[in-house]
């Protein structure tokens, strides 16, 4: 059921944003329940820090603030109040900062910062995955908060999995201590890896707007299923 309810959504989403141009003869419904929280989308890296390279040249930071402005948009048609932490290809640190090394510390304060300003935040952190072998492939969320984030995450791994890949077996899993931006902030927080860019064939799918607006829309499906399910139970 929930499978069928995620897929009609996902449908409908994907409907939506092919169709978002007609969108304007519409007026726009606002559910007041999709209203009480705010999601952070945070689309990793930006500007000097371009995260994982492909063999092709694909650098992460782009396609990651593609998926984050689709899923933007996405949101905004459903009522659903966003701060995106970035809507350029620019890293975010402080002024008076100099080395990349101060650059990338800087910029994750600052994520940290603007993520911890938000009341009732949920973050959405999108970033690619990288991988010495060609061979893995598959989007993967993963959270830190086990009590708090562990739920959305199986929920955004299982709908991610219908609609971009049914033979995608990979699982929802707790990050690395060694992410420092997951490990610091307090509100409910899932970071998505949409893919492998050193799978050639993912890295070109990756690439294709189609691609990018049917994860968009998948994530964006999956929020909304839950918090309405989280709205009934
Ligand atoms: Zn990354």
């Amino acid at each position: 059921m929930v499978g069928l309810t995620l897929s009609l959504l996902a449908g409908l989403l994907l409907w939506t944003v092919a169709h978002r141009d007609a969108q304007t003869a519409f007026t726009v419904v606002r559910p007041k329940r999709f209203t009480a929280d705010t999601v952070v989308i945070d689309a990793g890296h930006g500007g000097e820090d371009g995260g994982a390279v492909s063999q092709s040249g694909t650098v992460e930071s782009q396609i990651n603030l593609a998926v984050a402005r689709r899923l933007d948009e996405i949101f905004g048609l459903y009522g659903v109040d966003v701060k995106m932490l970035r809507t350029e290809d620019a890293a975010l640190y402080s002024d008076g900062v100099n080395t990349l090394r101060e650059k990338k510390v800087s910029d994750i304060h600052n994520r940290v910062k603007m993520i911890e300003s938000v009341p009732n935040a949920t973050l959405i952190s999108i970033h690619q995955n990288t991988y010495p072998s060609t061979k893995f492939h598959g989007a993967q969320v993963f959270y830190s908060n086990e009590t708090l984030s562990c739920p959305l995450a199986q929920f955004v791994q299982e709908t991610l999995r219908t609609v971009l890949d049914p033979s995608n077996n990979r699982k929802a899993a707790k990050i690395s201590d060694s992410v420092y931006l997951m490990n610091h902030i307090s509100c409910r927080a899932i970071l998505v890896e949409c893919g492998f860019l050193s799978n050639p064939a993912e890295d070109e799918l990756l690439c294709t707007e189609a691609y990018q607006t049917k994860i968009a829309a998948a994530l964006g499906a999956a929020y909304l299923g839950f918090t309405q399910e989280e709205m009934t139970s």
